[in-house]
């Protein structure tokens, strides 16, 4: 039969049915393309060998020229091990297997020089090497081999059955052999040349079989730009469709609202980055396409006024708008503030939460629907089938982080109907969406993330803040926080103090809070001092009580768990200590340490720990010592769990990269990225002959889940 890259392995010489059936189940190989783009984790540098006497007790990887001498098997308590003794001219050491005795002993020969490698140790005096990869002398010399020796994925599974990287590395061979190692090149010819890659075939070879450093990284360089290549190109589609796909709702003019704000009632002076964003939103609102936009803002930068700003664009074109945050007591806090704005401009603006009574829901559900109410704040509140919009135009999250995709898309169905009688119900135009977070995503995880949605940024606080001061404090110095704390007070400040709610044990969580609570109030004694408390098991109208109390400046001290954690403003606020801050995420700690530097006062963040601290907890320490930078903290972040974790599940599809790092290969991205715009910039379409093979393979994307399938 004709061999093609769908041919399953089974077909392949030296595969047969039972390591078919292995290489599928362990690791999903199914055709001859799957086994092309198997690519090494690594490589071994195995142009040394090693004499035994020459080994070192370090544990590290060597390569030994010797012969087995004799084999016995040895019973110990917990089964029994396979040891071999091995020789060379210049002493003895073992060689032992734990599992797969059998079969090993089987194939074994005595007596014929082996090469063996592998890791060495130190036992009993002798050096031993456990599971080595090994090979007869004869067929080393023979198999197509290089300097740097690949090593690839596997299972324990695999090994016990004698897959060992050895065998994939020989089947490997035998691909090449059969395939001729002929490969579809999948780049356009402007792309290789610009960039001086190599070919597609050429980088495969190499991949598997580099002769050295430089052949291995022109191979890997090709592969990573190829992959990030055709993700980006995906998403730069996936949102140019969007564009023509979606329309959205127009918002032609610029009006009174927007513009005597802007006159009469603007508080402060905007800063350059707030004007740009404010730019860019008008832009999109302004086209015909639906607005799908990330705005990303350290906190205190000031997302705030322009949601608001945004919103009156919206009015001004006949519109509604809504803003949705995570918290009741954010929302409370959305709505006073905007309130006041509002007021100035005769706006009706109502909050919605859950402890919205009836007679205020019905009064809201139904401005909402005749048109007299133009701007709703509120919780999830908002998300109930209920909560009808007469036509609304533009819907923002705030602390998108907070919620999930499912929650964003809610929100789209609340646009207005279409006055088209034949159409469903549910072919609303979605109100524009623009989504606020202070959780800075790197930018090189926002372009391959969030390739579809559009970014704005707000890289610059209001004038007038001091950076933070930020230390580290152990719980024995806590008489020292607490004399600093007392001599804020006297200088007329307010303190958060802040202890960490993790779910799985918020009963002891709970009883760390009062305690410490307990002992705030032993050490601020009533009346002197008066003290808020605040966490998530109060009430709402109990927790707005204090937190009111506290906004006021009635209190000195709130403790509070992370209820506070995000977007509370109380300028006079200056101290924000943070209990067990080693528990506490580095973008947690970020947004918490954002309630204070608020006003012009110098404000300062004490991160208390206990002594036991883990290298994680001590860098996530360090990095907020050194640093106030949300979008330098989240780099650390991202380096400290990874992309995954920072994302959540619902993006890891788009991270599974198989041969790129979005930490290490930043600079490949950025060039993959922007020569994936300029091709479809020059062909949207891809029609033209230049781009014939890019076409061709992004079509096969289509096909496949993944790029690895069909690249080859
Ligand atoms: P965040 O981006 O964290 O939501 P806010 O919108 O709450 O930040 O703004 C933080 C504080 O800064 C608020 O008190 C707000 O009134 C103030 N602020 C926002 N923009 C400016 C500005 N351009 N000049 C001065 N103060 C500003
Ligand atoms: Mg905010």
């Amino acid at each position: 039969m004709s061999i093609n890259l769908q041919t399953p392995i089974d077909y392949l010489k030296g595969v047969g049915p039972n390591r078919a059936d292995l290489l599928r189940k362990e690791l999903g190989i199914h055709t001859y393309q799957d086994l092309i783009n198997l690519f090494p984790n690594r490589y071994l540098d195995r142009t040394q060998y090693y004499k035994i006497n020459q080994l070192q007790r370090n544990n590290a990887e060597v390569q030994v020229i010797g012969e087995i001498i004799s084999i016995k098997e040895v019973t110990q308590k917990r089964g029994k091990r396979l040891v071999a003794t091995f020789k060379d001219d210049t002493g003895i050491m073992e060689l032992v297997w734990f599992r797969g005795q059998k079969w090993i002993r089987e194939s074994l020969k005595l007596k014929k020089p082996y090469v063996i490698f592998g890791k060495v140790n130190w036992f009993n005096g002798v050096f031993s090497m456990p599971h080595p990869d090994m090979e007869l002398m004869e067929e080393h010399e023979k198999n197509l081999r290089s300097a740097m020796q690949p090593i690839y994925p596997s299972t324990e599974k695999l090994s016990n059955m004698g897959i060992t990287n050895r065998v994939i590395n020989k089947i490997m061979q035998q691909l090449f052999l059969e395939t001729k190692g002929r490969f579809v090149e999948s780049l356009s010819e402007n792309i290789l040349v610009e960039l001086k890659l190599i070919s597609k075939s050429e980088a495969v070879f190499n991949i598997h079989f580099p002769k050295n450093q430089e052949q291995l990284s022109r191979a890997q360089f090709r592969l990573k730009f190829e992959e990030l290549f055709y993700i980006q190109l995906q998403l730069i589609l996936k949102n140019l469709i969007h564009k023509s796909k979606i329309k959205g709702l127009p918002f032609t003019q610029v009006g009174t609202y927007f513009n005597t704000f802007y006159k009469d009632h603007l508080p402060f002076e905007l800063t350059h980055a707030q004007k740009r964003v404010l730019k860019e939103i008008r832009q999109d609102l302004g086209s015909n396409a639906q607005m799908n936009r990330l705005l990303q803002g350290d906190v205190g930068s000031g997302k705030t006024i322009v949601a608001f700003m945004s919103m009156l664009m919206a009015l001004d074109n006949g519109f509604q708008a809504c803003l949705m945050a995570p918290t009741e007591i954010l929302s409370v806090q959305h709505y006073n503030g905007l309130q006041e704005l509002a007021n100035k401009l005769n706006i009706s603006i109502k909050l919605l939460t859950g402890s919205s009574n009836t007679s205020e829901r019905k009064e809201i559900h139904k401005s909402l629907e005749n048109g007299e109410l133009d701007i709703l704040i509120g919780t999830h509140a908002l998300l109930e089938d209920k909560v009808k919009f007469k036509n609304l135009g533009l819907a923002i999250i705030d602390e998108q982080h907070r919620f999930g995709v499912e929650q964003r898309s809610k929100l789209w169905h609340k646009g207005p109907s279409q006055s088209d009688q034949n159409e469903p119900k549910t072919s609303a135009t979605p109100p524009h969406i623009l989504v606020m977070t202070a959780t800075p995503i790197p930018r090189t995880l926002a372009m391959s993330v969030y390739g579809d949605l559009d970014i704005s940024v707000i890289d610059e606080l209001p004038p007038g803040r001091q950076a933070i001061k930020t230390v580290h404090r152990y719980d024995k110095n806590r008489l020292k926080v607490f004399r600093f704390i007392r001599d804020e007070i006297e200088k007329g400040r307010q303190i958060y103090i802040v202890y960490p709610l993790i779910q799985e044990s918020e009963k002891m969580d709970y009883k760390d809070l009062m305690d410490g609570y307990e002992s705030v109030v032993r050490d601020f004694p009533h009346p002197k001092y008066q003290i808020s408390i605040v966490h998530g098991q109060m009430k709402p109208a109990d927790k707005e009580f204090e937190m009111q109390r506290f906004i006021k400046g009635e209190t000195n001290i709130m403790v509070a768990t992370t209820v506070i954690e995000v977007g509370v403003n109380v300028p006079n606020a200056s101290v924000m200590i943070i209990e067990s801050a080693e528990r506490f995420g580095l973008s947690q700690l970020h947004q918490l340490r954002g309630r204070v530097g608020r006003g012009a006062e110098q404000s300062y963040c004490i991160l208390m720990t206990s002594h036991k601290l883990s290298n994680d907890s001590k860098k996530r320490i360090e990095t907020m010592c050194r640093t106030n930078d949300g979008f330098e903290i989240a780099e650390v972040d991202l380096n400290l769990r990874g992309p995954g974790d920072i994302m959540g599940t619902q993006q890891s599809g788009v991270l599974n990269l198989k041969i790129a790092d979005l930490l290490k290969d930043k600079d490949i991205l950025q060039s993959a990225r922007f020569y994936a715009k300029k091709v479809l910039q020059n062909d949207p379409r891809l029609v033209s002959p230049e781009n014939k093979t890019i076409l061709y393979t992004y079509q096969q994307l289509g096909k496949y889940k993944n790029i690895w399938n069909f690249i080859s």
